[in-house]
């Protein structure tokens, strides 16, 4: 639904919100901040600010389904706000336009503002549980390719969405750190394997899904409904020690090549804002199977997605993070309402809070891979940087940073804030 909160002309008296990149008041984004020794409050982005929703409750300034929603994002969590469903969310979002519109008869207080950069982010909601998909063609093709040269796609892909249950309770928020894992790995000539850290440590782009009500255990979220148990999404990053990963994967698929750190961009750009830059789906290429009815449905998103690195070497000579790879969301063969309505079909339950990851989003071209296996053909081509220095894998001290950005002709483009993680030394084995 499209309303005066995606109006392209609308502006906000905080003035950095004006012409931000990310937070314009077009977006107005949810996340957990704390500042020094207080406890972590649900706050809204606008612009380098972020506004603590329950000081306006405090202040009397919401009423009805916003006073409701805030109530909900009292404490530092968002699932309960996300279990709502979309009214109270957008209710809230009409009120939050209000109090921060060039324009608005009533104004948040302005001592509700603090800048972002003062703060900590903590993870929006408590994740009861993980999944992530394998949504992106071009990324499982590749990976086929390189995994299985005769046999690239196995023949299930077209027919049902690819997932694994991951690990919630190891998911972070932007800038934790990636301390590097170690582990079992076996080079294809080796006899056996060895032990130690993993020397081909990955990062993969995907979106984060947020659930909003879930599905009680037993019964299906259908297709057509799905889109309302969305309540957001966010950048996330699937770290992959690939070496691990190449010698256990097989036949469970991954374990303990990605459940050591998942980085997820800290703010939920809600399905309200993402409204005005959904797209349909792009349709599949002749030949391919059309989804099983249970699976007909869905949109796209409009998200054009950035990776980049940074060295120590480009932080101390202060070069800017070098971009890796640019691509669409409009990449992925499955849309967000699919993956829904898949991971209930057999009556598992999602819960509010819970994260989906889509699977890897390349572009069909090299310059959109979203994994360095991808742009380094399996660690054999080393990347150039900027700084005449090289990478196939990351190493130590290296940065990497998601950006993402929904855009819409005639709209103002909304951004999600980093997905960041740098790459610290595995601990000593003793
Ligand atoms: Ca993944």
């Amino acid at each position: 639904m499209i309303d005066a909160t995606h109006d392209p002309e609308a502006s906000s008296w905080v003035a950095s919100a004006n012409g931000h990149p990310d937070f314009p008041i077009q977006n107005l984004p949810l996340g957990v901040l704390s500042y020094g020794t207080d406890s972590p409050r649900v706050v809204v982005a606008i612009g380098d600010m972020a506004l603590d929703v329950g000081r306006l409750l405090s202040a009397g300034l919401l009423e009805g389904e916003a006073a409701l929603a805030a109530q909900m994002a009292s404490g530092q969590w968002l699932n309960a706000l996300f279990a709502m469903g979309a009214g109270p969310r957008r209710a809230l979002r009409t009120r939050l336009f209000a109090l921060l519109s060039s324009k608005g008869r009533d104004r948040a207080p302005e001592d509700a503002l603090k800048p972002i950069a003062d703060g900590i982010v903590h993870l929006p909601a408590f994740i009861g549980d993980y999944t992530d998909f394998y949504a992106g063609i071009h990324h499982a093709m590749n990976v086929g390719k390189l995994f299985r040269p005769d046999n690239p796609l196995l023949p299930n892909y077209k027919h049902v969405p690819i997932g694994y249950h991951g690990r919630s309770s190891s998911v972070r928020p932007s800038g934790a750190p990636v301390v590097r894992p170690t582990g079992q790995r076996k080079s294809p000539d080796g006899d056996v394997p060895v032990f130690g850290p993993s020397q081909r440590l990955d990062y993969e782009l995907e979106l984060g899904v947020w659930i909003g009500p879930g599905n009680q255990l037993g019964s299906r979220i259908p297709i057509a409904s799905a889109a309302a148990h969305i309540a957001g999404l966010s950048l996330l990053n699937d770290w992959s020690a690939r070496d691990l990963q190449a010698w256990e994967y097989q036949p469970l698929g991954p374990f303990l090549a990605k459940s050591f750190i998942t980085t997820v961009s800290p703010w939920v750009v809600t399905s309200e804002a993402l409204a005005a830059y959904r797209l349909p789906q792009p349709p599949r290429p002749d030949g391919d199977p059309a989804p099983l009815p249970y699976l007909a449905g869905g949109e796209a998103y409009a998200i054009e997605l950035d990776v980049l690195l940074e060295t120590p070497a480009m932080r101390e000579r202060k070069l800017a993070p070098h971009r890796l790879s640019r691509t669409e969301a409009t990449n992925l063969y499955w849309t967000v309402e699919q993956l829904v309505a898949h991971h209930t079909v057999n009556g598992c339950n999602l819960q509010a809070g819970d994260l989906l990851g889509t699977g890897t989003i390349s572009a069909p071209r090299a310059d959109g891979y979203g994994s360095l296996l991808e742009l380094t053909g399996g660690g054999k081509t080393a990347l150039e940087l900027p700084s005449g220095e090289t990478r196939t894998f990351l190493q130590d001290g290296d940065t990497v940073i998601m950006r993402g950005r929904a855009h819409a002709p005639g709209r103002v483009s909304i951004g999600f804030g980093e997905c960041r993680g740098t790459v610290a030394p595995s601990p000593p084995v003793s």
